[in-house]
């Protein structure tokens, strides 16, 4: 197989393997970078650019599928050293000024928030611009393109080069070593519909590998983008048969796991397979997110019941653009 032109590096999230990429593009000038991955893992991120003989200095440009601190948190210590970051229209303003976001993120971690994240510096204003969808980046000779994708988040953008789609969180969760895939659906903006009309749009879009940041790059692109349509599938029936009824957020979390847990089983994950999804994409963090949804846009009472203000994995809390059913 000729060598992919581009390079996965492993960002060893918690010292474990397999878990968070960002993927190196290399150019005449240096490279770019996909996803900067949190600030406590810079040490991993600066360690595989050396091992290319790249140095952070050589890193042209960085490209944010959103601002979740496992994507975008060493964003700003990269554009420090000259980077320029990009960024859909919608997260830039976080990145400028993450005063919201790490307030929001701290309450949900706690004193767990630097060791898990580490520094999240603010990106210099005039070293970060938005990208549309469909828009084309040139650098050096490499061309990317941006393709609006919400469902995730509402400012997530995956990116196209050569054959590959770099999926962000929506094109799902899926680990190396096994064919399961695993809905990321954190509060406040996971929306089912959007996603779904995402999916539409990735299906459209002309790339033969699949490469979330979660973990690395797929051949199969049909039966990924396939599994993810049965994924969304499986969990609206599943919130159609559950949350009608379970009221208490405890309950529907008690219940959310044992599904998680079960659809995990089905999958006959191998030895410690289950923990990573777990650590990248955890039940506690899902559960709140479709309970939200839920909430907001499919329950009889509707948006007039959805609480405002900033939510805890650090997004603002916007309102939607999509009319409540
Ligand atoms: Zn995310």
């Amino acid at each position: 197989m000729p060598q992919p032109p581009y390079h996965t590096l492993d960002l060893h999230f918690l010292g474990r393997r397999g878990t968070i990429a960002a993927y190196f593009i290399p150019h005449p000038q240096g490279g770019v970078l996909i996803e900067s991955g949190p600030g406590s893992t810079l040490p991993a991120l600066r360690a595989g650019l050396a091992a290319l003989g790249v140095s952070p200095q050589q890193i042209s440009d960085v490209f944010l599928t959103h601002v979740h601190l496992d994507h975008a948190g060493a964003a700003g210590w990269l554009a420090r050293q000259g980077a320029h970051i990009h960024i859909h229209p919608r997260g830039l303003a976080h990145m400028v000024d993450p005063t919201r976001l790490l307030s929001s993120a701290s309450r949900l971690y706690g004193e767990q928030m630097d060791f898990l994240w580490g520094e999240f510096l603010p990106v210099p204003a005039e070293r970060i611009s938005a990208m549309q969808d469909g828009e084309v980046v040139k650098v050096h000779g490499l061309e990317i393109m941006a393709l609006d994708t919400p469902g995730h988040a509402d400012h997530h953008l995956c990116y196209l080069y050569a054959d590959t789609c770099f999926s962000g969180d929506v094109g799902g969760v899926r680990l190396q070593g096994t064919r399961h895939l695993r809905l990321p659906t954190p509060p406040p903006e996971f929306h089912l519909e959007k996603w779904r009309l995402s999916l539409e749009t990735l299906k459209r879009a002309p790339f033969t590998h699949i490469a979330p940041t979660h973990f690395g790059a797929f051949a199969d692109r049909d039966w990924h983008l396939a599994t993810l349509e049965r994924s969304l599938d499986k969990l609206e029936s599943w919130m159609e048969a559950n949350l009608p009824t379970l009221n208490e957020s405890d309950a529907a979390l008690l219940a959310f796991s044992d599904w998680m847990k079960g659809l995990d089983a089905q999958a006959g994950l191998p030895e410690g397979l289950a923990e990573a999804y777990e650590m990248v994409s955890p039940t506690w963090m899902c559960a709140p997110g479709i309970q939200r949804y839920w909430r907001k846009y499919r329950s009889p009472e509707g948006q007039a019941t959805a609480p405002a203000g900033p939510q805890p994995n650090g997004s603002e809390d916007t309102p939607s653009r999509t009319s409540s059913r």
